[in-house]
């Protein structure tokens, strides 16, 4: 998909890759690809995911295609920091969009203080808007990645994840029969919040 060792930076510095995308487009995969080639390359790795995630076993990231490696479950950016140790080169970090505020700040210090640092989520909601803090890891990453899974509509590349039951959460958790991945011409954008609620109203005044 991409090298692995990007030659964007110093040999003795770190760095900030992010991997985004939609629902199933494969970021678990390629954090996995990475983290396990940073393993045979005999450099300290440690990974976290958050800890609401109940698609993740205790103890590891596990992929779509059932791909899988060691991962620390954290609540948020203080949990990661505790956990972290200090001889770690390589931190990768799934599902960045569940892990609360700092997150930014956090991978910048990691990288900083000379780690390689390999973040993967969710880059838009399911309105199709940029979705915090992916799209402000991408600005200040060295390296992007943007995974696309398959229209299930046409086929063709999907960046966009079409959610396909009713809910208010900016994200489910789960995403298995919630969402479906659509390329542009195939997403069907939701009303902003506003119109929908104003259109609801309008319906049941032309009712009664
Ligand atoms: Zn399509």
């Amino acid at each position: 998909m991409s090298p692995a060792t990007p030659r964007l930076h110093a040999a003795d510095a770190g760095w900030i890759e992010v991997i985004a995308g939609g629902m199933f487009s494969g970021k678990s995969e390629e954090l996995i690809r990475r983290l396990r080639r940073a393993r045979i390359a005999r450099q300290k790795v440690q990974a976290f995911h958050p800890a609401l995630d109940r698609r993740y076993s205790e103890s590891e990231i596990v992929s779509h295609d059932a791909r899988r490696i060691p991962s620390t479950p954290v609540a948020d950016v203080a949990a990661m920091r505790r956990a972290l140790d200090a001889d770690t080169l390589v931190v990768g970090i799934d599902e960045v969009q569940f892990l609360g505020p700092g997150l930014v700040a956090f991978c910048e210090e990691l990288a900083a203080a000379g780690r390689r640092v390999i973040v993967a989520g969710l880059d838009m909601d399911y309105r199709g808007e940029p979705f915090e803090p992916v799209p402000q890891l991408m600005a200040v990453a060295e390296e992007v990645t943007k995974a696309h899974a398959v229209c299930v509509v046409c086929g063709a590349p999907a960046s966009y994840s079409q959610r396909i039951v009713a809910g208010e959460e900016r994200v489910m958790v789960g995403a298995g029969d919630t969402y479906e991945p659509r390329c542009r011409a195939h997403f069907e954008r939701p009303a902003p919040r506003g119109e929908e609620v104003a259109r609801t109203a309008a319906a049941g005044g032309e009712t009664s």
